[in-house]
């Protein structure tokens, strides 16, 4: 009898727990870049092709999530999306080092056991976001740097590229410019790069337009868990070797069931010395703050207050979906289970 008291209450407690994890409603939210993005700079042309971008890589993390797969699996599906498109500045399309290489850094974590992954300086890795992947599944380590970061991705059957796959005409303009500015050698065309057009550079890259573009993506799948990821090309005519927030794990890049997940997007060395994305998750898993009034807090105090800029986009286990930025605008987008997607670009939106 007591015996099948027990079994009866077993029974109805896991169908309770099973039904409170079917129904944990899927979320996700991403960025592709903060900077100047403005409304009078930007032609009608340039925002629907980026409302575009935004919502098909917003739709693949959707698809994801809406058919079981984790927030790891949405947040690599969606950014291995946009780095393929030359947008962003992440895989295709990144922005050049001031030696005229595109050096591409990116990261991952899952929120539900802290096991993280991060790759930079990667040069010929189509996407270094699944290289990120890679380490974190089949690595020992938790970060790869350089030739042998791509070598792993090599050996483990990831797509391998010419560094010329990566160039766009719009990056290597604007890297010219930048370093006119600075007064800096111009390097050579990369070898496989097409010939430089004809056109002036201003009608190619607007002065001032796309300084950032980084991408990054957090979600909450319907296990419950949530997952952060960001991928970048880096700065515009960064050092070579320069390595950035993004595949910092706690500066650009943090995910932790008992916080948040967080994405970053900036200037990397301020994220970096401010630890941006642990921070967010610490003061909400320590102090009890609010996703938002911790975003803000850091975002808006601590990072404005150090000149630093940028922001960042979270998500908790709740389903709270966040964003935060001290630019002119950040490329942005979110969507929950059952819900209707948001996609923004500028501060003033909606
Ligand atoms: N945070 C990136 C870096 O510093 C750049 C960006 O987000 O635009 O490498």
């Amino acid at each position: 009898m007591r015996k099948t008291i027990f079994l009866l209450c077993w029974i109805l407690l896991s169908g309770i727990s099973a039904s409170a994890q079917a129904s944990q409603k899927w979320a996700v939210v991403l960025h592709g870049g903060a900077g100047v993005i403005e409304r009078r700079n930007m032609d009608p042309k340039t925002e629907a092709a980026y409302r575009a971008s935004l919502q098909a890589a917003l739709q693949k993390a959707a698809d994801t999530l809406d058919k079981g797969g984790s927030a790891l699996d949405a947040v690599e599906a969606a950014i291995r999306m946009m780095e393929d498109d030359p947008l962003f500045n992440a895989g295709r399309g990144a922005v050049f080092t001031a030696a005229g290489k595109n050096e591409l850094d990116a990261a991952i974590m899952d929120g539900s056991n802290l096991k993280a992954g991060a790759v930079a300086g990667v040069t010929r890795t189509r996407h270094p976001i699944s290289l990120a992947r890679a380490v974190m599944e089949k690595s020992p380590h938790v970060m790869l740097i350089g030739a042998g970061a791509d070598e792993f991705a090599a050996e483990h059957g990831l797509e391998m590229v010419d560094p010329s796959f990566f160039f766009t005409e719009r990056r290597w303009q604007a890297m010219v410019r930048e370093l006119q500015k600075e007064g800096k050698p111009i390097p050579p065309r990369p070898a496989g790069a097409p010939p430089a057009p004809d056109k002036p550079a201003s009608e190619i890259e607007p002065p001032n337009a796309h300084k950032f573009g980084t991408v990054g993506v957090v979600a909450l799948d319907k296990q419950g868990n949530i997952a952060a990821g960001t991928s970048t090309g880096g700065l515009t005519a960064k050092m070579w070797g320069r390595v950035g927030d993004s595949p910092i794990i706690g500066a650009g890049t943090y995910a932790d069931n008992r916080s948040c997940a967080v994405s970053g997007t900036g200037t990397g060395e301020y994220f970096i010395r401010l630890t941006v994305a642990r921070t967010i998750c610490a003061l909400v898993q320590y102090k009890g703050m609010g996703l938002q009034a911790a975003a803000d807090e850091v975002i808006q105090h601590q990072l404005t207050e150090m000149r630093g800029d940028g922001g960042i986009i979270a998500i908790d286990k709740q389903g709270d979906m966040v964003w935060s930025f001290n630019t002119p605008g950040m490329y942005r987008a979110r969507l929950a289970e059952g819900g209707k997607p948001e996609i923004e670009m500028y501060k003033d939106q909606p």
